[in-house]
């Protein structure tokens, strides 16, 4: 692990300090910030700075990483996978998906994950390493600038727990939503995890105003625990309480992402648990129709079972509708990416 700084964790303080420790005017410190903050990370390209002051940013700082390896665009609905490669040869998977709103892009918030759910491809590829901030930060700017389009939503629900993240997290909502980083409203961000309690807790006392989505997919603890270790860490007991104390405190609404398997959660005994469970909580349920993957043994829930699941909901007072399902041509779905070149996730 290298102690220097990646270039996107810089803050313009770091570089106003750079500059006085070489005897460089402060206007460049602002000129490599708007580079940055633009998704520039190849000194290369920071066409107003001389070449001497690029040569000492990068014996610095690093500038390198962000490589897209892979490209794809899905056939079906236009959602566009990058995978990058990081500085250190890590490898993660950014999604951006179109909708009349806008661009919204998936961000990967670890490279690999540990928390071990049955049905997901991430946790099939064992653990890299945490991103920094400014790596959470860069897949947007840097996504950005290389379609040349606007993102106007995030969502943390990519590879990796970004609760096991939390203080990069927290650095990443602080910069996403500030006028030098993004300026995006905490409306426009939505965090998923699966349920990593204290951190339910310490987040809903942050008061950010951010969307909280959890990755439930099973309504008892008998079943939960089977597909999700985390459930025997934190159970349905301290979770569902931790989802209800952060609607109270912050007054979001929350999300329970429910995806369905074939004969594993997706009968009427788990609507009705489901029904019971959430009661009475300012929440709506997002269905999925869960995504396959090779090697996965996990088998998407026939058609005619999801929408029962959905009606029984609706019908006893949960809102829920069924996600709508994007580039899983080209596994860019939510449990399809991975910490690998082939190919996420909550
Ligand atoms: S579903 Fe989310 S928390 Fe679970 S293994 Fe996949 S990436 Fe990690």
């Amino acid at each position: 692990m290298s102690d220097k700084k990646f270039c996107l964790d810089l803050t313009r303080e770091d570089l106003l300090l750079f500059c006085d420790s070489q005897g460089i005017a402060k206007y460049r410190a602002d000129q490599i910030f708007s580079w940055l903050s633009r998704g520039v990370v190849r000194t290369d390209d920071m066409k107003n700075v001389p070449k001497d002051i690029r040569g000492l940013l990068e014996e610095e700082f690093i500038f390198e990483g962000f490589d897209v390896i892979h490209k794809f665009v899905s056939e079906i609905d236009g959602t566009t996978k990058f995978v990058y490669r990081l500085w250190d040869n890590n490898v993660i998977e950014t999604v951006v998906m179109p909708y009349k709103t806008g661009l919204s892009v998936c961000i990967s918030s670890q490279a690999g994950c540990k928390m071990g759910c049955r049905f997901c491809a991430s946790a099939d590829a064992g653990f890299g390493r945490s991103l920094s901030a400014g790596e959470l930060f860069g897949q947007i700017v840097v996504t950005s600038r290389n379609l040349g389009e606007k993102i106007s939503s995030v969502v943390v629900m990519g590879i990796g727990e970004p609760f096991d993240n939390f203080d990069n997290l927290m650095a990443f909502i602080d910069l996403a939503t500030s006028p030098e980083g993004l300026n995006l409203g905490a409306r426009h961000i939505t965090v998923s995890t699966c349920g990593l309690v204290p951190m339910i807790h310490e987040f809903a006392d942050r008061k950010l105003y951010v969307n909280l989505a959890i990755s439930l997919h099973a309504p008892t603890d008998e079943l939960r625990s089977s597909i999700m270790p985390i459930n025997r860490r934190y159970n349905i007991e301290e979770l569902i309480p931790a989802c209800r104390r952060y609607t109270e405190i912050t007054g979001r609404r929350i999300t329970f992402e429910y995806s369905l398997f074939a004969g594993i959660n997706d009968d009427e005994e788990n609507a009705k648990a489901l029904v019971k469970l959430l009661r009475g909580m300012l929440c709506h349920v997002n269905l999925i129709a869960a995504n396959e993957f090779p090697g996965s043994d996990f088998r998407r829930s026939p058609k005619a079972n999801v929408e029962k699941f959905k009606d029984y909901l609706n019908s006893h007072g949960i809102n829920a509708t069924l996600r709508r399902e994007m580039g899983t041509d080209i596994m860019a779905a939510c449990g399809q990416l991975r910490r690998s070149v082939e190919g996420r996730s909550c």
